[in-house]
């Protein structure tokens, strides 16, 4: 680690390289672990209402088998696993049956890469790039897995939730007490406006995940990071719905669900909140 401090020219390629890698890995994942969580909720469905066994077999796992073309199943060599570059080679094509390769794969990688970038850039080779990094890999599994099934699985939130509280015990980014108050304020501020709306108008306007999310974030940016997610998360949620609209007409249903909006604004509150804190009390002439 403190190597690639001192050598900037080998850390940010290595940087960029396993970026590329571990955005290959979370394709996977956003891919992969919906089906696998939907086809455990239907065997323990069954369990409790007591239905007969039925033959059904697991679907892929996460890490043990390998990719292949979801069209025509054939697996993957190692020259066609490679990070953008073989999407690039066969043209967003498979090379057995020409089926189009979504364009998820090639987008998720590069991203990851990018995150990484600035993961070190900003916080360098240590710890604290490490924990960004590890913060950015769930946020763009999350943020993958909300867009196709609208989903927020417990099973990264609450992990992501447990990482944030954890680092804080070692004050990586801050001491245990701001992260946890972070967390509750997180969980409390949407739980509370879901509430209202939900005793206002008889519907429910958000999932559980998007508590969970925002209390894990709030693990992470502490505190006074929570308001700022919020009025962020809300902002961009606006823009990109009122685009939506203009575009599509009144009656589409919002295209994005809420995560995504969390995901971004967590993650930009993460990296430049005390700059954004600042920056809003100069304008408004509080500072
Ligand atoms: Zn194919």
């Amino acid at each position: 680690m403190a190597f690639l401090d001192q050598n900037p020219g080998l850390g940010f390629p290595a940087a960029a390289g396993l970026g590329l890698l571990v955005g290959s890995f979370l394709n996977v994942v956003i891919l992969r672990l919906p089906r696998r969580l939907e086809w455990q909720w239907q065997r323990d469905s069954r369990e409790i209402l007591g239905e007969p066994e039925v033959y059904d077999p697991p679907p892929p796992g996460i890490v043990v088998e390998r990719s292949h073309c979801p069209h025509c199943k054939r697996v993957l060599s190692w020259y066609e696993n490679i990070p953008v570059v073989s999407y690039l080679i066969q043209r967003g094509r498979c090379r057995g049956c020409g089926t189009h390769i979504s364009l998820q794969y090639p987008l998720v990688e590069l991203l990851t890469m990018l995150l990484f970038l600035a993961c070190v850039w900003r916080f360098g080779f240590g710890w604290q790039g490490f924990g960004a990094i590890l913060l950015s890999c769930f946020l763009v599994a999350l943020t993958g897995i909300d867009l196709r099934t609208k989903l927020l699985p417990d099973q990264l939130t609450l992990p992501l939730l447990w990482l944030g509280l954890i680092a804080s015990v070692e004050n990586l980014y801050m001491g245990p007490k701001a992260a946890l108050l972070g967390a509750m304020a997180g969980y409390f501020s949407l739980w509370s406006v879901y509430w209202v709306f939900k005793q206002l108008t008889g519907k429910e306007g958000m999932g559980h995940g998007d508590f969970k999310l925002l209390a894990a974030l709030g693990a992470w940016v502490g505190l006074k990071g929570v308001l700022p997610i919020l009025l962020l998360s809300s902002l961009v949620g606006a823009i990109i719905g009122s685009i939506w609209l203009a575009a599509k007409g009144r009656d589409r249903a919002t295209p994005i669900p809420f995560g995504p909006y969390l995901a971004i604004a967590g993650w930009v509150t993460f990296f430049w909140g005390q700059a954004l804190i600042d920056g809003y009390l100069q304008l408004s002439g509080l500072k």
